[in-house]
């Protein structure tokens, strides 16, 4: 009796905990944050947010930063050089942060950190980062903490050869089933809401072949019920707080 109570508590709490959040962007909506500030970050794991997502971009003299978009200012990253855009700042007040800094500052929290690593124009370039960026993870001692994603087919696979043996590795760009990237021994998927709108079944399709399925960005009420109808594993999110009240009713 003893051991099949056991058992039930034990599935319920699998249950409960079917969702992980995931800030898009650190947990920017808030405060004296910015998107992809350090600030940002340190408030994602202030509300234990399971992970906070940053997207990284390397200059042409090969410094690693965190930005979402390719330009910064009218700057464009990739082409730029770092004394170009060092003394800028976030509109937070807060300097443009390097890679360097924003994993500085994840060592000392807790949160899963999940690095986007954006697709560049030139491809030797986007090889240089993932190796960089790969390097730089393993210096710092977050290997078992980082996770990785990527609308680049090429940088996937990069990572892939790259990353300490079973990094998670997640594909962004939407068009491939997860059948279709089982091959390459990835993670999962991390779709848009769109996509899994029309692909509902991709969800159990990757499950089945032992992948997990991450959905961005998934801000409003009606999107967040969808995803944990649905049993996606994590929901990146503009809106953790909201998220993470939803999943404890
Ligand atoms: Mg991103």
């Amino acid at each position: 009796m003893k051991k099949i109570l056991f058992l039930a508590l034990i599935s319920l709490s699998i249950t409960a905990n079917a969702q992980d959040v995931i800030c898009h962007r650190g947990y920017w909506d808030t405060e004296g944050a910015a998107q992809n500030s350090i600030r940002s970050l340190v408030k994602a794991d202030s509300i234990g947010a399971w992970g906070s997502e940053f997207d990284v971009w390397m200059t042409a003299d090969s410094v690693l930063v965190v930005n979402h978009d390719a330009t910064f200012n009218g700057v464009t990253i990739e082409t730029a050089k770092w004394d170009d855009l060092k003394t800028m700042r976030l509109n937070n007040g807060e300097p443009l942060p390097t890679l360097d800094l924003m994993l500085e500052c994840g060592k000392r929290l807790k949160t899963r950190l999940i690095l986007e690593m954006k697709p560049h124009t030139n491809k030797e370039q986007e090889k240089e980062a993932a190796c960089r960026i790969v390097e730089m993870v393993k210096d710092k001692g977050l290997e078992d903490r980082i996770e990785y994603i990527t609308f680049s087919y090429q940088g996937m696979k990069e990572l892939k050869g790259l990353a300490k043996q079973g990094t998670p590795i997640y594909y962004l760009n939407g068009e491939l089933s997860p059948s279709q990237l089982a091959e390459l021994d990835v993670a999962g998927i991390d779709y848009s809401i769109r996509v899994m709108r029309e692909h509902p079944q991709w969800i159990d399709e990757a499950h089945s072949l032992g992948m997990k399925v991450n959905v961005w960005t998934v801000n409003s009420e009606r999107d967040m019920d969808w995803c944990i109808q649905n049993g996606v594993d994590f929901i990146t999110t503009n809106a953790p707080e909201l998220l993470q009240r939803k999943l404890k009713q």
